[in-house]
């Protein structure tokens, strides 16, 4: 008998009725593992029915109280931290310390919104006109959605409760279809941890989940992160709906390799940010750009030495640099992008393809691959692959580096290695990317600033948590206020002025 995972529903967990099903796998043995209920469009809308009326009350509910229920959620997902991040590792592949990992950033977003309090504060002018004050003040939108992508099953899911909760809002979670029970797990600890029930609701599904989202009235903001085809559907379908929404998208990061970089901590540095994860990260760093020959020699000779030595093993293999991928439709796409690169012209160094891991043979495996002299115009090079696969893009000079991360698609990410402050100061400044990195490969910036790529990487002008994520989730209203002096004024016809 297969398990079947369910919905999470007004805080308990609540078999689904469409019949419809996704397979989940563990990706160490191929094998299914369980089976995830997809909802109906009129499950959704009960679950955004109840959800609403459970908003009333936890909006009320004074914020500092609200964050008290984060700071006891924190507690106990820390608790829970070896079996939750076994769980992540045996439905995403990724090895437990890295799960851990997923589990600790999420947290980060969580210890950032216990400080809602603060946040919330308004503003507020004494005397704007004559004994008239104006003050603002940031609500709850009511109802939001969270729809979250496979890579990062517990740190997605708690960027978006973190500041949604917080703030007062109820959520509808929509977790990845690949991997859903840590995501189930998180909302049970949060109803543990004081959440009245109803407040945050987990459907799981597809597509028509999402639609049901995307299309019912009361779902007041939509904050997505995933592909970027998707992303921009969810944009677009948010907008013609009249709704707020952060959509986040796909990336290819470049690092830049200057000659006087030290090229020690480069290569140490690609490795973990290349192969980590097994590349299934959005701030992987997947396209390296040594600039002259000299450095991108020195550089390829030592990652092609380093990578092949690297160890792939399943997830609870604790000496191992990473797990499988996801999924065998997956690691079929990642394999087919090798194929393109090779059919493009560029040089595979290492052939990843193929990988067999023994006694584990059915697993997701694909081992390092590496090429070098991959050009612009290449697709392979244009597209994203998500999988252990690094391009080396030579280039002979900073400019001709920098224009290439610049007029990608993707602005999620760039990274530049160098000891020269004036030549990355001049960098940070000028590159067409959300987020950058001096000498720091995966610059994911801390909770209290806040995430968020350009380009087809995000369709949105406001970031993931951080104060960004407070602005997202509610909205401002400004009072002016008048009190009776007993001095009635003229009639006025005009607009008021300040003049
Ligand atoms: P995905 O786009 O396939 O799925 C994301 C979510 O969208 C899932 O919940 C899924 O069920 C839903 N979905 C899938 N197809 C849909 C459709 N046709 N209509 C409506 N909803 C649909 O992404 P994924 O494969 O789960 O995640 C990997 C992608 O996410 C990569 O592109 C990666 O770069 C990106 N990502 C981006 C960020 C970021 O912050 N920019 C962070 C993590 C991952």
């Amino acid at each position: 008998m297969t398990r079947d995972i369910h919905h999470f529903l007004n805080g308990k967990t609540t078999v689904g009725t469409s019949g419809q099903f996704g397979d989940v796998y563990n990706p160490n043995t191929g094998a299914v593992q369980a089976r995830v209920q997809f909802a109906t469009t009129d499950e959704v809308a009960r679950a955004v029915a109840d959800a609403k009326t459970a908003q009333v009350k936890w909006a009320a509910m004074n914020p500092q109280r609200r964050a008290r229920v984060l700071m006891t959620y924190k507690s106990l997902v820390e608790a829970e931290m070896d079996s939750l991040a076994e769980l992540l590792s045996s439905e995403h592949g990724k090895v437990v310390a890295d799960s851990k990992g997923d589990l600790i950033r999420g947290l980060e977003v969580i210890e950032f919104a216990c400080g809602v309090p603060h946040l919330l504060k308004g503003e507020y002018t004494e005397s704007a006109g004559t004994g008239i004050d104006v003050y603002s003040m940031r609500q709850p939108l009511g109802v939001v959605a969270g729809i979250s992508p496979f890579n990062f099953p517990a740190m997605i899911p708690m960027w978006f409760m973190g500041m949604a909760l917080a703030t007062g809002n109820a959520m509808i979670l929509k977790p990845s279809e690949k991997d859903p029970s840590v995501p189930v797990r998180l909302a049970e600890l949060m109803v543990e941890a004081g959440l009245p029930e109803g407040v945050l609701q987990i459907v799981h599904g597809d597509k028509t989940a999402v639609d049901a989202l995307l299309h019912n009235d009361d779902i007041k903001a939509v904050s997505f992160v995933g592909s970027s085809n998707i992303a921009h559907y969810i944009a677009q379908t948010c907008a013609q709906q009249g709704k707020r929404f952060q959509a986040m998208g796909g990336a290819k990061n470049h690092g830049i390799i200057m000659p006087d970089a030290d090229m020690d901590q480069v290569v140490t540095d690609f490795l973990g940010a290349a192969f980590g994860s097994a590349g299934e990260r959005c701030m992987a760093l997947p396209v390296a750009v040594p600039v002259g020959q000299d450095t991108a020699d020195e550089f390829v000779g030592r990652i092609k030495e380093e990578a092949a030595k690297l160890r792939v093993g399943i997830s609870t293999d604790a000496d191992a640099h990473y797990g499988p991928v996801v999924s065998a439709a997956h690691r079929a796409s990642i394999e087919k992008w090798i194929q393109t690169g090779i059919d493009e012209g560029a040089d595979l160094l290492l052939d990843g393809r193929g990988f067999e891991l023994q006694g584990h043979e059915k697993g997701f495996f694909i081992g390092p691959t590496l090429f070098d002299n991959v050009k612009p115009s290449m697709t392979a090079y244009q597209e994203e692959i998500f999988g252990p696969v690094l391009q080396v893009v030579r280039a002979d000079s900073l400019d001709e580096a920098a224009h290439l991360p610049s007029e990608h698609q993707y602005g999620n990410g760039v990274a530049i290695f160098t000891r020269n402050g004036l030549a990355a100061r001049e960098f940070a400044s000028k590159v067409q990317v959300g987020m950058v990195g001096i000498n720091v490969p995966i610059p994911v910036p801390v909770a209290y600033h806040s995430f968020g790529g350009w380009k087809r990487s995000a369709f949105t002008d406001t970031n993931q948590y951080g104060t960004d994520g407070i602005r997202f989730f509610t909205k401002i209203k400004t009072v002016t206020q008048r009190w009776p002096t007993g001095d009635i004024g003229d009639q006025a016809f005009v607009i008021p002025t300040m003049n």
